[in-house]
């Protein structure tokens, strides 16, 4: 199993997406419905794309040249080959919780620590809450903050 096809990281990736999702847009989204595909932009494309190249994994893109992976209805990018977007909530991002929603901040680092320990155990990876991927002390894929 590989980092691309494992069930498990699959599984987890799904969840998390899930989770995090409906959030952009809602009561805690800076937002607030204002842009079209909220924070989803180019260079988060370009992460997912490198990442998903570096498993070897290729994604068609039906989206415009600056949302390659947005399709008609949402991304195309699997979550588990997003993960810098899959992971990526607000609150968590800022100030390490949502301190309105207990549940939610329970829920996700549940399922980012599972990520993390099957990430761990199927290639030596573990993701942060900003969607940094690193490989022990090496950062592997670097998200940016400008989404903060
Ligand atoms: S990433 Fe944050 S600011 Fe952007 S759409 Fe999602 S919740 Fe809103
Ligand atoms: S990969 Fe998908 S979720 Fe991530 S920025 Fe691109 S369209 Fe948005």
């Amino acid at each position: 199993m590989s980092l691309a096809d494992d069930p498990e990281i699959t599984r987890l990736s799904q969840a998390m997406a899930d989770l995090t999702r409906p959030r952009c847009g809602g009561p805690t989204c800076g937002w607030q419905g204002k842009a079209k595909f909220n924070c989803c932009e180019k260079m988060y494309c370009d992460i997912a794309e490198e990442y998903a190249n570096m498993l070897g994994v290729k994604v068609d893109k039906p989206g415009p040249i600056d949302l390659p992976y947005m399709g008609k209805t949402g991304c195309v990018m699997p979550p588990h080959l997003r993960l810098v977007c899959t992971v990526h909530d607000c609150q968590i991002n800022n100030v390490g919780a949502d301190p309105k929603d207990k549940k939610f901040t329970a829920h996700y680092f549940i399922l980012r620590d599972a990520l993390n320990q099957r990430l761990e155990k199927v290639d030596s990876k573990s993701i942060d809450d900003t969607g940094v991927i690193t490989d022990g002390s090496k950062s592997v894929m670097e998200a940016d903050q400008r989404r903060k």
